[in-house]
């Protein structure tokens, strides 16, 4: 299937604004449910990662360049990470000072945000996985931010900028100055989302305790991946 690519740049705002949207009116306080969503993501990302992106970057290219570039993700994300402590991967770790705009977690998570948006329109497939994971992050980033001792409207500034970096993202990967580049770019991402979907499912066990829930819901991302 192929979206046209008004949808390619309206649905990633949507469903930051749908995760808003969540919390906004239904105040959750209990997470179980968010997790359970966040773990389905993760093994959703990871298995697109290789049924989709994986086989196109390597198709005609040298190897061992696009594994440089796969690294080069995860450690872009392992450096993101730093400043994010995990954001978007739905850890919530950052002390916030009174009234003072996040700026590093707000940048860390916008280039992370950019680079998702890089592989969408060559892959519609990953559209869905974008969104299934950005679903979770948002409910859990807006839990975080409304919660906090942030005026309501910086909280709004925060989301709303947050929101447009994946479409824009998508949108600089079809500039002809970006299009040669396209598969090296998709290489970094990949490296990005395997660092985030290992995670994902790395956290979502939580002390290792056997969970019957958490390992259907993985074997369903497995699943559905497969199908689409
Ligand atoms: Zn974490
Ligand atoms: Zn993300």
């Amino acid at each position: 299937m192929n979206f046209p690519s008004s949808v390619i740049y309206i649905i990633p705002i949507l469903a930051v604004w749908s995760g808003f949207a969540f919390v906004w009116f239904t105040k959750p306080n209990h997470t179980d449910n968010i997790k359970l969503l966040l773990a389905f993501s993760g093994a959703f990302l990871l298995s697109l990662t290789f049924f989709e992106l994986l086989p196109d970057v390597y198709e005609g290219h040298d190897p061992k360049k696009i594994a440089l570039y796969i690294l080069g993700g995860i450690l872009l994300q392992v450096f993101l990470e730093f400043f994010s402590k995990g954001a978007e991967h739905g850890h919530m770790h950052v002390h916030l000072e009174e009234n003072k705009f996040p700026t590093l977690l707000f940048l860390s998570l916008c280039i992370h945000a950019l680079v998702e948006g890089v592989p969408i329109h060559e892959n519609d497939s990953i559209l869905y996985a974008i969104i299934i994971h950005k679903i979770p992050i948002a409910i859990i980033l807006s839990i975080f931010l409304i919660n906090s001792t942030l005026k309501f409207s910086t909280t709004l500034l925060f989301i709303g900028l947050f929101s447009l970096m994946t479409p824009l993202g998508s949108y600089f990967s079809t500039t002809p100055l970006l299009t040669d580049y396209g598969y090296l770019l998709t290489s970094i991402s990949i490296g990005v989302f395997f660092h985030i979907s290992t995670i994902i499912l790395f956290e979502s066990a939580q002390g290792h305790a056997f969970n019957l829930r958490k390992l259907v819901v993985i074997i369903l991302g497995i699943g559905i991946a497969y199908l689409v």
